[in-house]
This record gives structure tokens, C-alpha cells and sequence, in this order.
């Protein structure tokens, strides 16, 4: 399914305004038309800078009131900004791994899921984002892009997919799951507890080198932030993308078919199909205990709130040694005066 989403590059990227994309989410309906004629989708417009954009949403078990959404962003990066050949970098990326490969994997989870679907206590929202992908690295972005414009317009008009009775039992992104040397990270903007029970979930199926038990912690703005901000807990499946050998090709011409590792796919899908199993799938012997409800946790501070708390305190610092030497120095001239 990743093959078929590059496929759609021999004639056209998945880039925001292009023909491609709206093959893309052409290929999403029918690839969930295959699995049920009748299943729900919605698609949500937006547009920015005056291009047509689209996010499509998928719902299954729309009778039941807890949702788990299931996210991926489809768009492929308009400009392979990071090429090692600078001559390349005004390229499209192929974007086999940033994109189509965690829509791939949610196909095959909804597929797998659906047979699945009678003994399942949630309802789940497969969520195909679009315009993630199209910001700037270091100052040669896309001019006027930000990143992530689909998810943050997708959670600004929420309210408009769901209604009073239903909620948010949390979200979970898959973001460049199926690369070549598959390591995930602790992604701090997630909901620790529940990022944290996806890790131990997946180390008990035995993927202990995707899972690892020490793993590299960063914050990365990615499609869940918008969702964490709601909050609804979130976690994002994502990889070392920035200083790393083993994925090297992120934002260039290389992200390609050739770096994409079915057995990492599999170790993607696996795992978040015994995630929903664990904590969703009614059965009499399902003693299982996780971390649910995850939101008890505090999400690591907000960079900006933190800046904002530094400078009240440097302020209130500054002040009060101020005001102390000041003190001191009227009373020495008090003194001096008293003399
Ligand atoms: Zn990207």
C-alpha cells in the first residue's frame, strides 16, 4: 500500500493543489470501500493561501460514544529541502516513509480491525491528514507554509465530527513508521503514560530495537500537538529524523520504495492492533490493565509558556536585587547623613 501511494508519484506528487493528492484520497476511499461499500468517511476542506487542501476521516463503530483516533498525514514535502545535491533540493520528496507509509499502515489496521469490529468497545476514526509537511527546514521552506496545517484546522473545527454524546478516548499518530532500522523515540509532546504503554506493548511482542528502553527524547511538532491541546491524550510514533545514519533520507529526493521495510511496517501495525486489542477488544479473559485513562499525566511544559516563565522570573530577580542594592545604598546615605 506504500508501493501504490508512490505509485500515484509516476504521474503526479502528493503535494498539496496537485492532482496527486486528490488521487491519493481518491485511493484511501476506495481501498475502505474494499473492506466495507458502506463505510463512513467525511472529508473536510480548508484551504491555505487559497489551495485546495483536504483532510478525509474514516469512522468505524460510529454507534459507540469512545473514539480512538488513528492519524497518519498523507501529503508528500513539495521541495526535498534537506538533498544532499542542493540541485535537487526545489525536487518533490517521494515521501515513501514521510507519509505514505503510515497511511499504509492505516489501511492495513483498519482492514485487520474491521474483522474485528462486533467484539471492540470503541469507535475508531482513521484519519488521513493532509498539508502536515509542507514547512520550513532552517529558512528554505515553503514560503507562507507552516507545518501541519491540516491537523491544526482538523482539531480547530472538531466539534463539527462528533456530537455531544461522544468523546475522545485519546489519539495516536504514526509518522515515518515503515523505514529501513525502525527506532522510535519519546516524543515529548505526547502523552507520556500513553506513548509509554505503546513502547512496552511493543517490546512484549518482542520489537525491543524499535521499542527501545532508553529511547532518544525530543519534542517535534507534529500532527498530534493540535490534539494534545484539546486534551485529548495523544501520542506520536516517530523516528530519529534529524542526526541519524540509519535515516538519512529525510526531506530528500531518497525517501524512497528502496528504504521502506515491510518487517518495520508490520512492527508498526502489530503493535497498535495489540494496543486496540489490550485495551478495547471484549473478551472474557481480558484482564488487561494499562494506563488508561493517560491523561493523568502532565505533558512536558510548552516551550513558549517556559520562555514566558523564565523572563517573569529573570524580571522578579532583576527587581528584587535592584531594589536591595538600592536599600542598601539609602542607608548607607542615611547613615553618612546621621553622621
Ligand atoms: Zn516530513
Amino acid at each position: 500500500m506504500v508501493e501504490d501511494q508512490i505509485n500515484l508519484n509516476l504521474t503526479h506528487y502528493r503535494t498539496p493543489g496537485t492532482a496527486g493528492r486528490e488521487d491519493c484520497v481518491d485511493y484511501f476511499v476506495n481501498k475502505f470501500k474494499e473492506i466495507d461499500e458502506n463505510f463512513t468517511y467525511i472529508l473536510h476542506n480548508f484551504t491555505v493561501l487559497s489551495i485546495n487542501c483536504q483532510n478525509v476521516v474514516f469512522k468505524l463503530n460510529e454507534h459507540l460514544d469512545n473514539i480512538v483516533i488513528l492519524a497518519a498525514h498523507y501529503d508528500s514535502r513539495a521541495k526535498a529541502t534537506k538533498d544532499p545535491n542542493i540541485a535537487l533540493r526545489s525536487d518533490p520528496v517521494p515521501g515513501a516513509n514521510d507519509g505514505a507509509s503510515g497511511c499504509g499502515a492505516l489501511i492495513e489496521l483498519a482492514r485487520v480491525l474491521y474483522n474485528q469490529r462486533l467484539d471492540l468497545e470503541c469507535q475508531i476514526w482513521f484519519l488521513f491528514f493532509d498539508a502536515e509537511d509542507q514547512g520550513s527546514d532552517w529558512d528554505t521552506g515553503i514560503t507562507g507554509w507552516n507545518w501541519c496545517e491540516g491537523s491544526t484546522r482538523f482539531a480547530d473545527n472538531l466539534e463539527d465530527y462528533y456530537d455531544s454524546s461522544e468523546y475522545f478516548d485519546c489519539m495516536v499518530l504514526l509518522d515515518m513508521v515503515g523505514g529501513d532500522n525502525l527506532q522510535f523515540i519519546n516524543e515529548q509532546y505526547s502523552t507520556s503514560s500513553l506513548l509509554q504503554e505503546i513502547f512496552e506493548i511493543g517490546r512484549q511482542l518482542g520489537f525491543e530495537q524499535a521499542y527501545p528502553t532508553n529511547p532518544i527524547s525530543a519534542t517535534i511538532t507534529d500532527d498530534h500537538v493540535a490534539f494534545v491541546e484539546r486534551g485529548i491524550p495523544s501520542a506520536d510514533l516517530i523516528i530519529n529524523f534529524w542526526n541519524n545514519p540509519s535515516w538519512s533520507y529525510h526531506h530528500t529526493t531518497h525517501d524512497d520504495l528502496s528504504h521502506i521495510s515491510n518487517h518495520s511496517l508490520e512492527i508498526t501495525g502489530k503493535t497498535i492492533e495489540q494496543f486496540i486489542y489490550n485495551n478495547y477488544l471484549q473478551i472474557p479473559s481480558n484482564n488487561y490493565e494499562g494506563n488508561y485513562p493517560w491523561n493523568s499525566d502532565i505533558n512536558l511544559i510548552d516551550t513558549d509558556i517556559l520562555m514566558m516563565l523564565i523572563t517573569v522570573i529573570s524580571v522578579i530577580a532583576v527587581t528584587t536585587l535592584s531594589y536591595t542594592i538600592y536599600k542598601k545604598y539609602m542607608n548607607k546615605q542615611n547613615t553618612k547623613l546621621k553622621e
